[in-house]
């Protein structure tokens, strides 16, 4: 007999999980199916190190873009902690190891920072002023998120409202490096506001594509705030809520489960998956996507273009945190992100590098200690240290996937040790067998191990979270019953349920 649901769910990323929980709240019959034994995708925990008992956030690490109406809906017992500190920036200036600090809540130790890196405070002042302005614009866009798309002139009216036509033009109209270049005069200062325009985006900051800025924009945005924070217990904790939630409202989640064909007329539609070696088929009314537009282009039969990806994640656990040679005691330096190799001229030179096939020297990225903000996820006196390197493209590890994580890894350790008083090989916890407790992750592995085409961590390049006329939920397709879910949708890239959320809206709007 075949099996028949309300709603088929592929791919039980956290956005399938999201969309699974609002629909089976609302009575409808939801089955999830998973490639993975588990779901989550690229939101959960790990214990990579055999023998050590640390549960890192092993892909996604911080949150912001999970609007607090989601947590509220659907009941989710999460917490997200705030960090001390911003950012810490080690450089070296005038033969001398320094830094730049930010607090969370710029302060007196902020403005010092910046008058002893820059000479004066007129970089802090404009600091202060292109934040807050940013910070007016977020409060007034992030609700828009979990509604129907805006039309861009509906949004223009919204931004330019909370933050001046001048803001608009300098986010949405213009080259995002042509702002940063405008307000900004340090190259240091420039580095750590242009970092946002390139987590997960491979383009330069003076691109005329404007991807960096849609980058940027969901980096400032944030459910109005715009702030990263560290989930505690570490990502798991939010998949593990996600998915009691859909099962407790009744979903099915079915895991080891590889969908390997859908066809969706508009009327209904069937899902074929593969489990335990036996092929099955399972009709719906509503097909939901939460795997790559890519992906999904695969299973429906048609030419898929896959996007591409540019960052290296590493995984480190650490026995105690290294030194700086700047001597900014490490708790605080690693506590918030620290920038490695980002100025402006650095992020700029590395993409020339990088988009030419050349490996980047410096390679930038940043870093980040979770059991700074959180030590529940490691047993004892561990610490756990993420590195995100940019402008690593899928491209650069072709033909010698192994080799080239080797070497871009030895990178970036070298790129940090340049700021360490003691090497951070020093610091490394050992596992069982006695081997350092080190792990890295390219573009094409990332393929491999989730599904995510090219390695690309919101699925594809970001898009506007308007449209020129308006209207929809961002997420429909070229059929009536078949939705996206996951980040390819619009306004849906990172850790946020805004894919989830609004394709389970679409299909409730269309069957009520
Ligand atoms: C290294 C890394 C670091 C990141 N850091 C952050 C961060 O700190 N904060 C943040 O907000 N975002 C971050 N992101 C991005 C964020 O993790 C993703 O955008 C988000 O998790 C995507 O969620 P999703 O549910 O849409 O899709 P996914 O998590 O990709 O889930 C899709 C699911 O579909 C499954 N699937 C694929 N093909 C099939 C098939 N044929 N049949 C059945 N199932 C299938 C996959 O196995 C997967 O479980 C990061 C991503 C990566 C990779």
């Amino acid at each position: 007999m075949t099996e028949r649901y309300d709603v088929v769910v592929v791919g039980g990323g956290h956005n399938g999980l999201v969309a699974a929980a609002y629909l089976a709240r609302a009575g409808k019959s939801v089955l999830v199916l998973e490639r993975l034994g588990r779901v989550g995708g690229a939101a959960v925990s790990a214990t990579p190190f055999p023998g050590v008992g640390a549960r890192l956030s092993r892909y996604s690490y911080l949150v912001s873009l999970l609007p607090t109406a989601i947590v509220r809906d659907l009941g989710l017992r999460i917490a997200l902690r705030s960090r001390a500190v911003s950012s810490y920036t080690p450089v070296e200036r005038h033969g001398r190891p320094t830094g730049l600090l930010v607090e969370r809540d710029p302060g007196e130790a902020t403005a010092a920072s910046f008058r002893e890196l820059t000479g004066s405070d007129d970089e802090f002042t404009r600091w202060m002023s292109w934040y807050s302005s940013l910070s007016a614009m977020a409060q007034a866009v992030a609700p828009t998120m979990l509604g129907p798309v805006p039309s861009r002139a509906a949004f223009r009216s919204l931004v330019a409202g909370a933050a001046g036509d001048r803001l608009w033009e300098q986010v949405f109209e213009q080259p995002i490096g042509t702002a940063i270049e405008e307000t900004f005069a340090d190259d240091v200062v420039r580095g750590v506001v242009a970092t946002d325009a390139l987590i997960g985006t491979h383009t330069s900051l003076r691109s005329p594509s404007l991807l960096g800025n849609r980058c940027f924009l969901y980096h400032l945005i944030g459910d109005g705030t715009g702030e990263w924070r560290v989930p505690v217990g570490g990502m798991g904790a939010v998949t593990g809520e996600l998915a009691r939630v859909a099962l407790q409202a009744g979903a099915v989640l079915r895991t080891s489960a590889t969908v390997s064909r859908v066809d969706a007329d508009g009327a209904v539609a069937e899902v074929s998956y593969v489990a335990d070696d036996t092929e099955r088929t399972v009709t719906t009314s509503y097909v939901l996507s939460g795997v790559a537009p890519a992906v999904l282009d695969g299973l429906r039969g048609r030419v898929a273009t896959p996007p591409a990806g540019s960052q290296l994640k590493i995984n480190m656990l650490l026995s105690r945190l290294p030194r700086l040679r700047s001597g900014v005691d490490p708790r605080q330096a690693f506590a918030g992100t620290l920038h490695l190799d980002e100025s402006y001229a650095e992020l700029e030179s590395a993409y020339q590098s990088s988009v030419s096939g050349v490996v980047p020297d410096p390679m930038p990225g940043e870093m980040y200690c979770h059991t700074l903000t959180d030590d529940s996820i490691v047993d004892g006196e561990l610490h756990t240290l993420t590195l995100f390197g940019l402008h690593a493209p899928a491209s650069l590890f072709a033909g010698d996937n192994a080799g080239r994580r080797a070497d871009l890894c030895a990178r970036y350790l070298a790129g940090l040790n340049r700021h360490l008083a003691e090497p951070i090989e020093d610091c490394l916890a050992t596992d069982e067998d006695g081997r350092h407790c080190i792990e890295a992750r390219t573009p094409l592995d990332l393929q491999d191990e989730l599904a995510m085409p090219g390695g690309h961590i919101f699925h594809g390049d970001l898009d506007w979270p308007f449209s020129d006329e308006g209207g929809g939920w961002g997420v429909e397709t070229d059929v009536p019953n078949l939705f996206l879910c996951g980040s390819g949708a619009r306004r849906a890239g990172g850790v946020s349920g805004i894919g989830g959320h609004n394709a389970a809206q679409a299909v409730l709007a269309a069957t009520t």
